[in-house]
């Protein structure tokens, strides 16, 4: 089935539930019924809702939904785009372990990934995912995690996948994309090789700017290199917490079913039914959305890139892009999303195109349905120190755009009044 058809059907079973729409369990338990399935759940001897901390039927289906579009075996949906990178890397690492991070990546992941982290006893090594070629060198026995971006915000590059994958499979290390910005429609790093993708489901999947959700999908085939991998012991080793369970003995995919029983369980930042529900709206609608959305940007970023007073345009639909390459490469088509970087000639200009254009919200979101716009040196990257900053490719005279689905004129004419 293709992802056009998988978008509106996947994991919903119109048979058995008798709705055109998927229906909405706001619920937050479930009555077993007897004393004997409810045992057997807890005990995993039978899979089914045990409370919606851990699972729900609505969200189920949000999840099915996603690992098909994502080619992969399972997926979890959680709270917020930022607890499903927490657990996946908590997933991966303890105290004690390092991760390898790309430096240009969403500033929330950044501080997430370095600062937070380090409080748990994990720390961070930044590398350069637009080429990395340094990767390999920050390589050791307790590295247990490579993050990065597939298409990076808010300097919009395309991460080396080849360099990365063939790395990480040398040295038996799980590869963590975030695939928040390109969404599975078009690029779907599991089939480029990565192990877990991770989303903010906040963005283009809702689509509209109404919830705000994560979603984690393991590739098929995961568990062979989670099993009997010293690296990873808690995938292999009987889990005191859960009555000596040990993972690797259980017939499912792994890497998402330790995060909802061992992670979800305990940190419980686990996503409302009702988000969910939205998020399965925002899905039905994705292909075409991201087409449009990419459509209309490439015409905004070809204007902006012969405007005199813009001195850099990051936008990989661009033939003159330093990515466009990558793009053909990894991306099933040639389109790059709605999000344009746009380096203006000075930090007066920037903000001044910030606070003067009318259809554009001054909003740090992405992927919504009306257009965007945003300084993120004053906003989204603000608690993140100078060299990080640098490192990330943002300085004062950038605005990120997050073109939405207007009227492309109307848009460039709107840019246009600031700009002349
Ligand atoms: C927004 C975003 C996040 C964080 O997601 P939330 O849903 O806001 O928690 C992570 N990664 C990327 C690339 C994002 O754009």
């Amino acid at each position: 089935m293709t992802q056009e058809t998988q978008a509106l059907h996947s994991g919903y079973d119109k048979a058995a539930f008798g709705t055109m729409a998927v229906p909405l369990y706001q619920t937050t338990a479930y009555d077993f019924g007897s004393l004997e399935t409810a045992a057997n759940r807890f005990a995993l001897r039978e899979l089914g809702p045990i409370y919606t901390r851990l699972n729900n039927p609505t969200t189920e289906i949000l999840e099915s939904r996603m690992a098909a579009l994502e080619g992969g075996s399972a997926a979890l949906a959680t709270a917020s785009g930022q607890s499903a990178i927490f657990y996946a890397i908590a997933n991966l690492a303890k105290a004690g372990d390092n991760i390898l991070v790309a430096k240009k990546i969403y500033g929330g992941a950044t501080t997430l990934l370095t600062h937070t982290f380090k409080q748990f006893g994990v720390t961070a090594k930044l590398f350069d995912s637009d080429k990395a070629e340094d990767l390999e060198g920050l390589i050791d026995a307790s590295t247990k995690a490579i993050f990065f971006e597939s298409l990076s915000n808010p300097h919009i590059s395309i991460s080396e996948f080849d360099t990365i994958v063939q790395v990480a499979q040398k040295h038996g290390i799980v590869t963590v994309c975030d695939n928040t910005v390109a969404t599975p429609i078009l690029c779907q790093p599991l089939s480029l090789g990565v192990d877990v993708v991770v989303h903010s489901a906040s963005k283009y999947i809702n689509g509209q700017g109404t919830a705000i959700g994560g979603i984690i999908t393991e590739r098929k085939g995961l568990n062979d290199l989670l099993i009997d991998n010293p690296r990873y012991p808690q995938f292999n080793e009987p889990d005191e917490s859960y009555h000596g369970l040990v993972y690797a003995q259980l017939p499912f995919p792994l890497f998402t079913l330790r995060a909802r029983l061992s992670l979800i369980r305990d940190i419980g930042a686990a996503i409302s039914p009702f988000n969910s529900w939205l998020l399965i709206q925002g899905l039905e609608t994705l292909f075409v959305r991201i087409k449009a959305h990419s459509e209309s940007a490439l015409k905004v970023a070809q204007y902006l890139h012969e405007h005199p007073s813009v001195t850099l345009v990051g936008y990989p639909g661009l033939h003159s892009d330093a990515h466009h390459a990558k793009l053909n490469r990894y991306f099933k088509f040639p389109h790059a999303s709605g999000l344009i970087h746009v380096e203006l000639e000075s930090e007066e200009l920037a903000k001044r195109l910030v606070n003067e254009t009318k259809i554009f919200s001054v909003v740090v979101n992405i992927g919504d349905s009306k257009s965007l716009i945003t300084h993120p040196a004053s906003t989204t990257h603000q608690q993140v120190s100078a060299t990080e900053l640098e490192a990330s490719g943002v300085n004062n005279r950038v605005v990120r755009l997050s073109i939405g689905l207007e009227n492309t004129d109307d848009l460039i004419n709107d840019i246009a009044s600031v700009l002349g």
